[in-house]
């Protein structure tokens, strides 16, 4: 069985289970996005790439993707602040959220964010009147639900009319004529989102054709500011949201995502003049590889007609497989070269769902065995609890 690099000795010493970031990897895929973000044709700039925080807000994590000159794009108050606490740049800040409370507005007026990505008419409103009794103005952009199918798992799509997320189409117009009368707003452009863990481009393709209809039909409008002056609408910026998926079954392979294929199908299929920005949000693709969960082995179970090898850790630490089904590649790093056998390896937790893997050919384990479940770097660590009281997994960085 071939597995990862490891650094074993180490790992010896510590209290499992924990995250390992692998820092070399999340460098090669941060050199990776800004080289194929940045490949200029006509006169267009690069991609503004912001890093959808909630995938993992470890600091030291954080700290290298700012540092590598990416924004941020947060959901909720407290990870403006963790995108502020890691260097990013205010001005290279989004904050989206179908729920943003008042309180969480107000800071990231204060911090000046870039921009709100607003998911409905009543938050335009809220913004508007939060920012006129603070003396400042709101940037924004509509976030709008474009009804498109990314074939991706379902409780990971989120632009279907179906989905919470989002301004609904047909209220497009109406929300753009909210943006110029409201004295504080300005309205910079439209933001998508359609789901996430997309491997295959052709939702991309059709949300940029859907995208492209929907710039047009807000540029042929005529608004009336809030001094009653007809203003044509000005869509600036275009945020296609995140969604590239990665190889859950090919670490070793192929570590890097895709980006050349994700921003070659934008470039290709986006309509884009020199005035006009594009944005992109990218959470899971920029670290995904880089995380694993270490286990160790506790015990060895022989079932009726299975054979369980039970970890340390469990559900409340790596909740993907129980929450979506989701796959994460297990290898047996302390002994990779025995026979295999097949298990299910399955968590601690009084909770039947409590299973990583089922069926699963894996080098024989031991009592006592180190185990990584690998492509934990994103939804692993920043969706971990307490629950049974267990101690949450912390980390460590290569
Ligand atoms: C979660 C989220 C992302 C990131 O999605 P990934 O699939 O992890 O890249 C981007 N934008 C918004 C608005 C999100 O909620």
């Amino acid at each position: 069985m071939i597995t990862g690099h490891f650094p074993i000795a180490r790992f010896e010493t510590l209290e499992t289970p924990f995250y390992y970031y692998d820092m070399e990897v999340l460098s090669d895929t941060l050199r990776a996005v800004n080289t194929e973000r940045s490949v200029v044709e006509c006169s267009n700039a690069p991609f503004n790439v912001h890093y959808a925080i909630k995938a993992c807000s470890t600091p030291a994590v954080l700290q290298m993707i700012a540092q590598a000159g990416l924004g941020a794009d947060c959901v909720s108050g407290g990870e403006v602040k963790a995108a502020i606490e890691a260097g990013f740049a205010a001005e290279k800040i989004v904050f989206a959220g179908v729920a943003k409370s008042d309180k969480e507005i107000r800071y990231a007026l204060e911090q000046g964010i870039f921009c709100f990505n607003v998911e409905s008419m009543e938050e335009l409103e809220v913004i508007s009147s939060l920012a006129s009794e603070m003396g400042v103005r709101a940037r924004v952009c509509l976030r709008i639900n474009p009804d498109i199918n990314a074939h991706t798992y379902d409780k990971i799509t989120t632009g279907l009319s179906e989905n919470k997320f989002g301004i609904p189409m047909r209220f497009l117009n109406q929300a753009v004529e909210l943006c110029y009368r409201l004295p504080e707003i300005d309205f910079l452009g439209l933001h998508f989102h359609i789901g996430s863990q997309i491997t295959d481009m052709e939702p991309f393709i059709h949300l940029a054709h859907r995208i492209n209809e929907l710039v047009a039909q807000v540029e042929q409008m005529t608004c009336t500011d809030h001094e009653g002056k007809a203003v044509h609408p000005v869509v600036r910026h275009i945020n296609i949201g995140g969604g590239l998926g990665i190889l859950y079954e090919h670490p070793n392979h192929f570590p890097i995502p895709d980006f050349k294929s994700y921003f070659d199908t934008w470039r290709t299929h986006l309509q884009l003049r020199a005035d006009q920005q594009a944005h992109c949000e990218l959470g899971r693709s920029i670290v995904a590889q880089c995380g694993n969960l270490v286990t160790r082995v506790l015990y060895i179970k022989k079932g009726e007609n299975k054979q369980f090898a039970i970890v340390d850790a469990g559900m409340n630490d790596l909740i993907r497989p129980a929450m979506y089904g989701a796959f994460h590649r297990v290898e047996n790093i302390s002994h990779p070269d025995k026979e295999e056998q097949l298990y299910d390896i399955v968590g601690p937790v009084c909770e039947s769902s409590d299973v990583f893997v089922e069926n699963y050919h894996i080098a024989a384990v031991q009592r006592g065995d180190l185990l990584v479940m690998r492509s934990a770097g994103a939804y692993g660590e920043t969706m971990a609890s307490q629950y049974n009281l267990r101690r949450l997994p912390g980390h460590v960085i290569s």
